[in-house]
Parts: structure tokens; sequence; C-alpha cells
């Protein structure tokens, strides 16, 4: 297909758009190259790199991009301090150079590094036999995380899947759960702003609060400058959709989506659609690079 046969494909099916995608760069399958012609394949216009602590994927998909129809947008996941469940804060149309981020990514890098050596003797003292040359050659380029060790456990044939390994070793709480250095949110949204970009509360249901607190927080964390909400999100169920996007109206916050597509380890997940019936208006997209630039702006 030429680029022109792509264009005109995309001129007359709906138009799809998916803001959070992980590449090798953190804990998803493909790379950079890999995602951008899949999104060709597909039908996508616009793809949005977020990969975990990391913006290591973002110069050459910008590069490849260059020649293609796809929109790329510069982004990054952060993760932040949360009591209970997770909370990650996604950053976009960030500067991918600016000094202050990549300072401080690397601060997370080193406390993730610092983590992964106490996950690795946690899981041998409970008695599973894993190397961290298994977990390294199970992990891509840069970021190693969690997903690495679950796939390098399950290459040892000590788990099935990575749902298993976070469900009875890996997750929150559980044996081999080691805590890690991070930012708190507002420190995650002023860093995000630091690099000139927009950020949105990620997937705000695996938080894990009950809705009057987790409404309060939203509230809360768009006072300290957060523009938008994940509301379009592959495991959200129809009434989360209509939860959250009341709750972005009412807070004035930028309703964002995207499929959280991390590649084959979630095969029945697919880019650009989720499940099978997400959908993210890509209207979206303008107003998010028009918040994005009046942030940078101070509009
Ligand atoms: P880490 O950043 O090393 O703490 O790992 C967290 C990442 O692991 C998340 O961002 C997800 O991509 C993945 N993850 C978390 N919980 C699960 C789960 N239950 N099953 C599979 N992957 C998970
Ligand atoms: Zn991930
Ligand atoms: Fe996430
Ligand atoms: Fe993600």
């Amino acid at each position: 297909m030429t680029v022109e046969d792509r264009s005109y494909t995309k001129f007359c099916e709906i138009v799809v758009i998916d803001l959070h995608v992980h590449s090798v760069y953190s804990d998803g399958s493909y790379t950079p190259a890999e995602l951008l012609s899949m999104a060709e394949d597909r039908g996508i216009t616009a793809l949005a790199l977020t990969d975990h602590d990391t913006v290591g994927g973002v110069p050459e998909l910008l590069e490849l991009a260059e020649k293609s129809v796809v929109e790329v947008v510069p982004g990054i996941e952060l993760s932040a301090e949360c009591r209970r469940g997770t909370m990650h804060i996604l950053g976009y149309f960030i500067d991918h150079t600016c000094d202050i981020l990549l300072d401080k990514i690397e601060k997370v890098r080193t406390g993730r590094a610092e983590r992964n050596l106490e996950i690795l003797k946690r899981l041998n003292k409970l008695g599973f036999v894993l190397m961290w040359s298994d977990v390294v050659e199970s992990a891509g380029c840069d970021v190693v995380g969690r997903p690495h060790f679950a796939d390098a456990l399950m290459k040892r044939g000590h788990i099935k899947s990575r749902k298993e390994a976070f469900d009875i070793l890996l997750g929150k709480g559980k044996a081999a759960y080691v805590e890690r250095y991070r930012y708190t949110a507002v420190e995650c949204i002023e860093l995000i702003h630091a690099a000139g970009g927009m950020a949105v509360l990620a997937h705000p249901a695996t938080i894990q609060m009950p809705d009057d607190q987790l409404k309060g927080l939203i509230r809360g964390l768009k006072q300290c400058g957060l523009g938008g909400l994940e509301v379009y999100y592959a495991e959200h169920k129809p009434e989360n959709i209509r939860k959250f996007k009341r709750w972005a109206d009412e807070l004035e916050l930028l309703c964002t989506g995207g499929t959280d597509f991390h590649g084959a380890c979630t095969p029945d997940l697919k880019l650009g659609s989720g499940f099978g019936n997400l959908h993210v208006p890509d209207e979206i997209l303008v107003r998010l690079k028009e918040a994005a630039h009046r942030s940078v702006s101070g509009g």
C-alpha cells in the first residue's frame, strides 16, 4: 500500500487513534518501527508512544513517522506514589530531549535497578530458580520491570502467564513485591510540564479508591495542573467510560484514550481497538495538541 493509498483509506474509514502504547523500550513486545507499521496496516492515524519511565523509543519513532501517514505523539507514562492501587500519569507532546525530564527519570531508573535486585533475591529465597540473565533476556532495550520477571518466570516454567505471576508473586503486597522510588502525582505533573507536555491521569480505576475519594483526588490534581483524564481505555466497561466522561466534563479535563497496547503478552488486545470495541474519538488529538501548546506558552 502506498502512502497515497493509505491516505485514501484513512479518508474513507472511521478515524482511529491510540494514545497509550508501549514498546520494547519498556514492557511492550514490539519495536517502534513494528508499532508504526502495525498502525499503518490497521489504518490508525495517530499513535502516542507512552513507555514506562523512558522516552528511549521516541526519537526512532519520530524519525520513522516523517515518512508515514501516521502522526506520532511523543509521550511517557510515569508511575506515581499510590497507597493502595496503581497511579500512572501520562505525559503528551513532551520534549523528549528536555534535560530536567531525562535527569528525573534517570533517578527512577536507578530506583528500578535497586528494586530489581531485591525482587530477584526474594524470588530465589522463595525457591524459584531464576537468574538475572533470564530477566535481562526477557527485557527489551531500556526499562526493566516486573513484567520481565513474569516473562522470565514463565520461560523457566514456574508460572503460566504474566497475570499469574502478578497474582501470586509480583503484585502489590505479594511475596516478591518490592517498592521502588516514585515521584508523587504532583511531581509527575510538574515534570511533564517542565518538558512542555500535557499531563493526563491514566486508567483512573486502577487507583482503587471509592468514587467520592477518587473524584476528590482528581479535582486536587486538576488544581495542580492535570490536563486530562484517560476516559476511553480498553479495560473500561461502558459504565466506567460514562462515569469518567461525566467527571472529566464536570472538572473541565480533556477526555483522552488508548488501548495500553503491550503486544504479544496480551494477544486479545489489539492496537487501536483494544478488545474490539474501543473507539478513541480523533478530535481529542487536536484538543490535546492545543492544550499542550497552551501549557508551554503559559496561556
Ligand atoms: P513495574 O513498572 O515494574 O512496577 O511494573 C508495572 C507494570 O506491570 C504495569 O505498568 C503493567 O504493564 C504490568 N502489570 C501490572 N499488573 C499486571 C498484571 N496483573 N498482569 C500483567 N501485567 C501487569
Ligand atoms: Zn506496561
Ligand atoms: Fe499504566
Ligand atoms: Fe501503560
